[in-house]
């Protein structure tokens, strides 16, 4: 690159610094405000650290699908939930650190209805705060969004999961394959269906696209409800090829 002084000899760019430089410079000039109570927020975090601490946690939960779970705190967390023991879904492991409540569900519906894609952000920080402080000593290779019907998608504009899923890669560093699975066919709305009919709902609508040979891989979601799209979902990302599939889902319903 020519010097913008002298116009002569070469300076080296260091991509990484000047990306950090702006990041540092984008807080000082606007810094995060809290999204609830309007005050300042905490540095990359548009909450403040109260209402953060406010969030309902989904503390105690079955290991596989990350469904909350009354019980003993010391066995719920290791043992599956009876549900996964009956039906094991085609996913290894589930995680998702808050519950689907107030004010959770309007982050997540105001980011998939009212395009503000700011609580993507949000809801991409809180579920990589909450994976670091887990301990947890290995992630996945890669992330792979929910994909959403290109029908949906365009009258969209953006899929949500992928939102929130570039966040959290930029934030753990870990790269996002966004064409791993197609959905193929448009689905009803889930809502009210019960959980046979979803998965009948849901029965060839994903297709595997780019192959993930022998790679563990984390399905992110904004909100896991029964689990049947992301059972669905992972049974693609089986076909192609990966041999451990984690769902980290922004907010669990009970
Ligand atoms: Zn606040
Ligand atoms: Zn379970």
């Amino acid at each position: 690159m020519r010097c913008l002084q002298c116009s002569g000899g070469s300076v080296t760019v260091n991509l990484e610094l000047l990306r950090a430089w702006g990041v540092r410079a984008q807080r000082v000039l606007y810094p995060s405000v809290c999204l609830l109570c309007r005050g300042p927020g905490q540095p990359a975090m548009d909450l403040c650290a109260a209402c953060q601490g406010d969030l309902p946690a989904n503390r105690f939960c079955c290991p596989r699908c990350a469904r909350s779970l009354p019980g003993d705190p010391d066995r719920v967390g290791r043992v599956p939930c009876g549900r996964c023991i009956r039906r094991p879904p085609a996913f290894d492991a589930g995680f998702g650190p808050l519950l689907y409540q107030a004010p959770v569900d309007r982050f997540v519906q105001r980011l998939k209805f009212q395009c503000r894609l700011v609580y993507g952000r949000l809801l991409a920080e809180l579920l990589a705060d909450a994976l670091i402080a887990s301990g947890r000593r290995e992630m996945p290779e890669c992330l792979v969004p929910v994909p959403l019907h290109p029908r949906r998608l365009r009258a969209r504009g953006y899929n949500q999961s992928q939102v929130i899923a570039r966040h959290l890669g930029r934030r753990l560093g870990l790269p996002v394959i966004p064409d791993a699975v197609s959905r193929v066919r448009p689905t009803a709305p889930q809502m009210g269906l019960t959980a046979r009919d979803r998965r009948t709902n849901l029965r060839g609508a994903f297709v595997p696209g780019t192959r993930l040979e022998g790679a563990t891989v984390a399905l992110v979601d904004d909100v896991m409800t029964t689990g049947a799209t992301v059972d669905e979902v992972a049974r693609a990302l089986r076909e192609g090829g990966a041999t451990r599939i984690e769902v980290w889902c922004a907010a669990r319903a009970q």
